[in-house]
């Protein structure tokens, strides 16, 4: 096999918070499908958004994901440190006149029925306390997902002209995370059902910029009895970095591996490695939601 052939994951936490349940779906999933490859497993940390981190959630999750012997291959890449790699695209894309400066507000697009329609995109406005927008020349409206097959993305979202960059300077998800996954080789991404949409938005920035787009596979999202996705905003505990056993096996079991079967063990890594040879994503169960706890 050569290198360009090899599988190299990743996992890409935000530092909002500790890890909870719906986070270690995402991080087992993923590192599943990684080794089951006998893949790379990255860990970049999103900390692109100041407001919405919590001091020491970086440290944190780190120290968790090692705890559950979720061990990461190579080193962590934080998005605070690559706004330089991000400022030089939108630099070139403005002057290819393909990124523009935009000054609507919210309310100003939600007027016009919640989709922009384009409105800055011939009146090159100067810079200022102006967004970036980016021309949407390739309108992606389904993609395959690995285990869910064909994925199919609002008409209306996927046409529109998107934000790179936003009006209070930070740099957009979309943005970086493309720019990130090309930047460290990834091959396939793997992560929570959540972030469907966004997909066809990054596969239009792969088409852009000439670069051949990664697989996909989505991970049935864990949601609450209400229905609402598992997160630190409807507080969703951090798991318990004491006891790695039992929220793994809950977790495999999530993902549709048959966790009776598994070793007794106190040791993550002998139950992780159990794991890795019962993994294949058509394991996944067919709902994408999953509710939890059950
Ligand atoms: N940072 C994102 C999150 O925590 C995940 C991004 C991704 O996996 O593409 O929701």
């Amino acid at each position: 096999m050569t290198l360009s052939q090899s599988y190299i994951g990743r996992f890409a936490p935000s530092p909002s918070g500790p890890l909870h349940f719906g986070s270690l779906l995402a991080a087992l999933g993923s590192y599943l499908q990684a080794k089951a490859q006998n893949g790379q497993w990255l860990v970049r940390i999103e900390d692109l958004d100041p407001p919405r981190e919590m001091p020491g959630a970086s440290a944190d999750i780190l120290r968790t994901l090692e705890a559950y012997g979720l061990h990461w291959d190579g080193e962590i890449i934080y998005q605070s440190q690559r706004h330089g790699a991000y400022q030089a695209q939108i630099e070139t894309w403005l002057k290819e006149g393909i990124a523009y400066a935009c000054q609507c507000s919210r309310k100003q697009i939600k007027e016009v029925g919640g989709y922009y329609p384009g409105t800055c995109r011939d009146r090159h406005l100067p810079q200022g306390d102006t967004a970036i927008r980016l021309h949407q020349q390739h309108v992606i409206t389904s993609f395959e997902d690995q285990r869910y097959g064909t994925m199919t993305i609002p008409e209306k979202l996927a046409q529109e002209d998107f934000i790179i960059r936003r009006r209070d300077g930070l740099y957009a998800y979309n943005l970086a995370v493309v720019l990130d996954d090309i930047a460290q080789g990834v091959t396939e991404v793997v992560r929570g059902a959540d972030l469907i949409e966004p997909t066809g938005r990054q596969i239009s920035l792969y088409r852009l910029l000439g670069v051949p787009e990664v697989k996909y596979l989505h991970l049935p999202l864990a949601v609450t009895q209400e229905g609402y996705k598992l997160s630190k905003q409807n507080q969703a505990p951090a798991i318990d970095r004491q006891q790695p056993i039992p929220a793994l096996r809950a977790a495999m079991g999530y993902l549709g591996l048959p966790v009776h079967e598994a070793p007794e063990t106190t040791s993550p890594e002998t139950l992780l490695a159990w794991g890795v040879e019962r993994w294949h994503s058509d394991v996944l169960p067919n709902r994408l939601e999953i509710t939890y706890p059950e």
